[in-house]
């Protein structure tokens, strides 16, 4: 018999940002945690074939997946709350759509046939979607599609959607649309007006939906929840409230009380029995909330104006910080402001300091002035990627003595290349998809602070980088005081470098914020953590 795989769309109406990607995962995470197996996917109306081109204060972080595709940030919400690996299947862009239509055009396989968005780019997105479903044979498959309800771009993922509810049938999808009820301090009131029409455009667009998700900033009350559900054509208990939280790791609890989960499920036909089993959830919101301690981290970036740029930085600190019992306070520090002459007023008062990765030689230098304060000062130290690949730069110069040394990312030419082009990045003209990208091992030394934290000799981390630390220099640094705590066992790229008389200082060529989860904080953000919160103690 074919697995019964029940499909869940999230759309979003109103005003953009609202949260659809916490909704989807809130929601996978209570359906999770009522035994179902489930997966998110985000469905992107944009045009690139995937985020890995576009500049961070565009579209923010771009995540990246074990099987190394480079992704919307709203996926690293869904790693976080399920605690799954997603792949390179759970985010499709109308770029990928086009794609794959356009080859299979070339290649003949229309048959002469006009190729046109309904059916073949419709087709192309109902395959997609149930793709993910069948292969993993999984309960459920939550599908967010982004920007919102009413663009010209979304159309095509609205109209598959249409289609695609009526080929399966009335208890296997189920719709939630996510509007914005503002609130007017003029007159003290919630509106529900903006909601009305955007529900009137899907109407138009020949989807009802069974769930209204309202964003509010003030309670809802049952006058208001009744006038949504007899204007938008829906049950009274369908109408959620999503009230504005300090943390959105209390959005499924908040999704719990509101019943979302009972709610789609009764669409579903699944069985509601036993409640979700949320316990982990629950130590980790009560030690979230109730920290003991508190520390200032300092992330040094130069896309700091804009805080979704670091975003799995910035959630693995809040999962680190809960395990320690320790508010971590960050502070965004823009490197391209940082000189030799301001870098102590700039730092001396934080406990750590982490140095985030990027690209191009913007804001380096500042960076490489934070790394020589937090070396020569014993500041607990995180280097991440272009951290990393400075805090060897830093050692070099200051310590190595080797004044001009550099990556060739940032002077071709540098007398020491101490971080260098990889050998298979040679020749590479492509910029999309074209990195190192994706899991790979890491060898892990005895008796460094990186064992100290994985506690097993083999760890897998996830990549997304051109440039390596040089092995011709490996011998100098090691002598010197920093060492190559973990390399690639097959390759002999150098995975972490850390320097061993210092209380805490370690750089990472890959990227450990991306495999953070509530359930399982990356080691190595817990133990600087711990190290910052030892710091001057
Ligand atoms: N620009 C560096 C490289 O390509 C670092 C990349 C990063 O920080 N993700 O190697």
């Amino acid at each position: 018999m074919p697995h019964n795989t029940k499909y869940v769309f999230v759309t979003g109406g109103v005003a953009s940002s609202l949260g659809k990607g916490i909704i989807s995962a809130s929601l996978g995470k209570l359906l999770q945690s009522r035994g179902f197996s489930v997966t998110i996917q985000k469905l992107d109306p944009y045009i690139n074939v995937d985020p890995g081109t576009l500049n961070p204060y565009e579209h923010g972080e771009c995540y990246v997946t074990e099987d190394g595709a480079e992704t919307d940030l709203d996926l690293g919400h869904y790693e976080r709350f399920l605690n799954l690996p997603t792949s390179q299947m759970n985010n499709v862009t109308t770029g990928k759509i086009y794609q794959t239509v356009i080859s299979k055009e070339r290649h003949g396989d229309y048959l002469g046939k006009t190729v046109q968005v309904i059916p073949h780019i419709t087709d192309e997105i109902k395959r997609r979607i149930k793709l993910l479903g069948t292969k993993h044979k999984l309960d459920v498959v939550i599908t967010e599609i982004g920007g919102t309800v009413g663009d010209i771009e979304s159309l095509p993922y609205i109209e598959a959607v249409r289609q695609l509810r009526w080929e399966l049938g009335p208890t296997n999808s189920a719709f939630i649309h996510l509007t914005l009820v503002p609130y007017l301090s003029a007159s003290g009131e919630l509106k529900t007006k903006p909601t009305q029409h955007s529900v009137k455009v899907l109407l138009e667009n020949g989807i009802q939906p069974d769930v209204l998700v309202l964003r509010t900033e003030k309670p809802l009350n049952d006058d208001i929840r009744r006038k949504v559900a007899l204007f938008c054509n829906v049950d009274s208990s369908a109408v959620v409230e999503s009230i504005d939280v300090k943390t959105i790791y209390e959005v499924p609890l908040l999704m719990h009380k509101e019943k979302l989960d009972e709610t789609i499920m009764k669409k579903l036909n699944l069985p509601v029995q036993e409640p979700p089993k949320l316990d982990d959830w629950n130590e980790f919101i009560n030690k979230l909330k109730n920290p003991k301690s508190k520390v200032k981290v300092g992330l040094v970036g130069k896309y700091v104006e804009l805080h979704d740029a670091y975003k799995s930085i910035v959630e693995s600190f809040i999962h680190a910080g809960a395990v320690n019992e320790c508010h971590v306070e960050l502070e965004m520090i823009q490197s391209e402001s940082i000189t030799a002459s301001n870098v102590k007023e700039k730092l001396d008062h934080l406990q750590g300091i982490l140095v985030a990765p990027g690209f191009g030689h913007r804001g380096v230098e500042g960076k490489i002035e934070a790394i020589r304060y937090a070396r020569e000062n014993q500041v607990p130290f995180f280097g991440i990627c272009l951290g990393m690949q400075c805090a060897v730069v830093e050692f070099a110069r200051n310590v190595l003595g080797l004044q001009e040394a550099n990556s060739t990312e940032m002077v071709r030419n540098t007398p020491y290349p101490v971080i260098d082009l990889m050998e298979e990045q040679k020749g590479i003209t492509d910029m999309g998809g074209t990195m190192r990208l994706g899991s790979y091992p890491c060898q892990v030394k005895k008796g460094t602070k990186a064992y100290m934290a994985y506690h097993k000799l083999e760890t897998h981390e996830r990549h997304r980088h051109r440039y390596e630390f040089n092995n011709q220099f490996l011998p100098q640094f090691e002598a010197a005081g920093m060492v190559a705590a973990g390399i690639n066992p097959e390759t002999n790229l150098v995975e972490i470098m850390e320097i061993s008389s210092h209380p805490w200082f370690v750089g990472v060529q890959f990227h450990p914020e991306y495999k953070s989860t509530v359930i399982n904080p990356h080691p190595l953000f817990v133990e600087f953590v711990k190290a910052t919160m030892n710091f001057g103690g």
